[in-house]
């Protein structure tokens, strides 16, 4: 079958890691079409952005010993990793050649003194560069025909949006399923840098942090694979967070549906979008533990649930806040919700939940808490004293998410959620289903 195997950070933290990584995708790829998507090496990406917030302070001894830093660490992995002579000679080049593209750029942002969206995105997309670099050539050792290529390289274009870019998935498709079919007659196993693509001027974008997840399964589609596999350090997805609730369980099955919010509200972070590209085609995903191949993981497929286990996940979003509205004396009547929340879309500001009474004298809504501020202004310069009467906000609330697609339609559940929140004695402010 066609397979692409996308490993996280988390998997690729150390080289003992790395070498786990390859051994999988050594013996998988022999009885499977594989392409590989990596994300960075674990904190890369965290330190590019960190050497973006140094460029803007201008503060150049910092950003060098950041940038030597990076680049000992792939060096150092690249001896580490392989030990045929020719192989890691032309893994040094490119490596090489890498970092030096990287510190040119940082360099002349540094005399520009600043990080525009656009070159934002081309200095953090470096992590990826770098990890697959390190994979394909480690493929090489063990006797794999092998290429790193980027988003760009293998063919993904996108809007010009930085830093939140979308595929312009026809032209993808076009470019990505030539360049990746090519390689699978070659019998060459294609390392896909995760996380970014470029616009149609060459402009490199990404798709946000943990883009690396979506780039999988753009990939996915443009080749119709058949299954597609998210692998990280955790098992899959659980019924709670592991960390806060001891006997979670791994869920076995899971739909997009469910896949979609428990990603959104999960302990397992995945990419708001993932689950995009796969739905037309319908293609499986595994989420799976590279630290533990014999777990199947969690499958996510178009799967409708039995109704037998109708709560399958409960989880948490923290950091968020609430603003309560009350309305004035054009609130009442069509037009007033639809202001509120041109307002907040024009500040980009995302309502993560909504609700309102059906007197309609009030809505309340959930923002990210690093929003919540942003949103109050806008709402009181615009429309305090004629659409609403009051503005109330709450910054210290999470919103709890109870997910399954069985719970439709089901009696009974609703009481038992208010019955273990009234037990652990938290106060509900509000409800959505
Ligand atoms: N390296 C990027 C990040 O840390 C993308 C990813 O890991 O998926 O956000
Ligand atoms: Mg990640």
């Amino acid at each position: 079958m066609k397979l692409v195997i996308k490993f996280g950070g988390t998997s690729l933290a150390t080289v003992k890691d790395i070498k786990n990584v390859v051994r999988i995708v050594d013996k998988i790829s022999k009885n499977h079409e594989t392409v590989v998507v990596c994300s960075a090496v674990d904190t890369i990406t965290d330190e590019l952005i960190q050497i973006s917030s140094l460029i803007e302070k201008g503060n150049k001894k910092d950003i060098n010993i950041m940038l030597a830093k990076i680049s000992q660490k792939h060096k150092q992995f690249a001896t580490h990793l392989v030990t045929n002579s020719k192989i890691l000679k032309s893994l040094s080049n490119k490596l090489n050649s890498d970092l030096s593209e990287l510190e040119e750029l940082v360099h002349g942002l540094i005399l520009l003194g600043e990080v525009t969206r656009r070159s934002y995105d081309y200095l953090i997309s470096f992590g990826e560069r770098l990890s697959i670099d390190l994979v394909s050539f480690s493929l090489q050792e063990l006797k794999n025909k092998s290429v790193p290529l980027s988003g760009q390289e293998a063919g993904i274009v996108t809007d010009s949006n930085f830093g939140d870019s979308r595929p312009l998935m026809d032209t993808t498709r076009i470019r990505v399923s030539k360049i990746i079919n090519e390689y699978f007659t070659k019998n060459t196993i294609p390392v896909i840098a995760g996380f970014s693509g470029a616009d149609q001027n060459d402009h490199v974008t990404t798709f946000g942090r943990g883009g690396s997840d979506y780039t999988a399964t753009i990939i996915a589609s443009c080749i119709d694979a058949d299954e597609i596999w998210l692998m990280s350090d955790v098992d899959g997805m659980m019924t709670a967070d592991p960390k806060l609730v001891k006997n979670a369980k791994l869920l076995k099955e899971v739909s997009y549906t469910e896949a979609i919010e428990m990603a959104r509200f999960g302990a397992k972070q995945i990419h708001p979008r993932t689950f995009e590209p796969l739905l037309p085609k319908n293609i499986p995903m595994r989420i799976r533990n590279s630290f533990d191949m014999n777990n199947q993981g969690t499958l996510v497929t178009l799967l409708h649930s039995k109704s037998t286990d109708s709560v399958k996940c409960v989880s948490a979003i923290r950091k968020v806040g609430l603003l309560d509205l009350t309305g004035g004396v054009l609130f009442a009547g069509p037009g007033a919700a639809a202001k509120i929340f041109s307002i907040l879309a024009k500040n980009n500001i995302n309502a993560m939940m909504v609700s309102s009474n059906p007197s309609e004298s009030s809505i309340t809504i959930v923002v990210r808490k690093e929003d919540l501020h942003k949103a109050e202004n806008a709402l009181e310069i615009n429309l305090l004293g004629t659409t609403l009467k009051k503005i109330d906000t709450i910054p210290n609330v999470a919103i709890i998410a109870v997910i399954g697609s069985g719970m439709r339609g089901k009696v009974g559940i609703a009481s038992r959620v208010f019955l273990a929140a009234q037990k652990s004695n938290s106060n509900v402010m509000m409800i959505a289903q």
